[in-house]
């Protein structure tokens, strides 16, 4: 009987979750950044060996609820937690021996999945400031960007997995709509080329996607906060859009593998972090207080 389940990558803002991921999958998937807090979303990345499949989710990291959209953020990851089948705790090894899940994110009672704790970054970290962590359950050094320590953290991980037969498809990489990813790269490039207070306030949509037309058309709305940020985003005579619509463009050929027309847009949504409907348009999870 093969093993297959929901594996969940946990862990503060950047740890590396994201870097973790595109490494397992290896293929772009879920956006990474210098900046912490990029990551907003659930992504499912899947990955398959001959004898198990992980259906892989990069939470949006555990944060103390300030305002609405970290407490979306929270949600989202605590959900993220109840569907496990396996928990990947990642930390940064070079900030020494990690709290316990529990503790860290605050949880009310211990998960029901085994727990794999993670510690990324071991590329900057000697061997010989590795300490035996006092963490029950596995404990794995890798480093996300280097791949090592990667095989081991992945049998590790498989052993634990349940025994089922497959999920998905075998050369399913991922179940999320490709004009999701695409919403994505326009994001990430935004956050690349445009600093200060602009990229928190940026949302994406993909409103219009004709995989018939050739070159592949696709229309994407920049959303922001307030004129002052749309101003920017254009820029002076429309300069600052056409560099983000030419390297977003280059991205998303790179990943559809084909000629792509992008068709770019700015509108402000005034407010839109703090807008409960606003955040449910964008895909982002509101507490409840009911639990799932
Ligand atoms: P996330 O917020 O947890 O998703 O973190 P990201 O994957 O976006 O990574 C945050 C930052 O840490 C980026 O600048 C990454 O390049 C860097 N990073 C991730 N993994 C490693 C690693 O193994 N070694 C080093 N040196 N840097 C890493
Ligand atoms: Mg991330």
């Amino acid at each position: 009987m093969p093993r297959a389940g929901i594996v969940t990558v946990v862990g503060k803002p950047n740890v590396g979750k994201s870097t973790l991921l595109n490494r397992i999958v290896g293929q772009k998937l879920s956006i990474t950044s210098p900046k912490p807090q990029s990551t907003r979303d659930r992504v499912v990345g899947i990955y398959t060996t001959d004898d198990a499949q992980m259906v892989i989710l990069d939470t949006p990291g555990l944060l103390s609820p300030r305002y609405p959209l970290q407490e979306a953020m929270r949600t989202t990851a605590r959900r993220a937690l109840d569907d496990a089948d396996v928990i990947v705790y990642l930390a940064d090894a070079t900030e020494g021996n990690p709290p316990s899940l529990e503790e860290a994110a605050d949880l009310p009672s211990t998960p029901r999945a085994p727990i794999v704790t993670v510690l990324n970054k071991s590329d900057v970290m000697p061997e010989s400031r590795r300490v035996e962590p006092l963490s029950e359950g596995a404990v794995v050094y890798v480093s996300a960007l280097t791949g090592d320590g990667i095989t081991e953290m992945m049998a590790k991980i498989a052993e634990r997995l349940p025994e089922s037969p497959f999920l998905y498809p075998e050369d399913e990489i991922s179940t999320q709509p490709v004009r999701f990813f695409v919403a994505e790269l326009v994001r990430e490039t935004v956050l690349e080329q445009l600093h200060d207070e602009v990229p928190y306030s940026v949302a994406v949509q993909v409103e219009e996607y004709r995989e018939e037309r050739s070159p592949l058309y696709v229309r994407a709305v920049i959303y922001v906060e307030r004129d002052s940020q749309k101003a920017i985003i254009i820029g002076s005579k429309g300069a600052q859009i056409r560099r983000l619509g030419e390297a977003a463009r280059k991205k998303i050929e790179t990943f559809v593998g084909s000629k792509v027309y992008l068709d770019l847009w700015v509108k402000v949504l005034a407010n839109w972090r703090k807008n409960p409907g606003s955040l449910s348009r964008f895909g982002y999870q509101l507490a409840t207080g009911k639990g799932k």
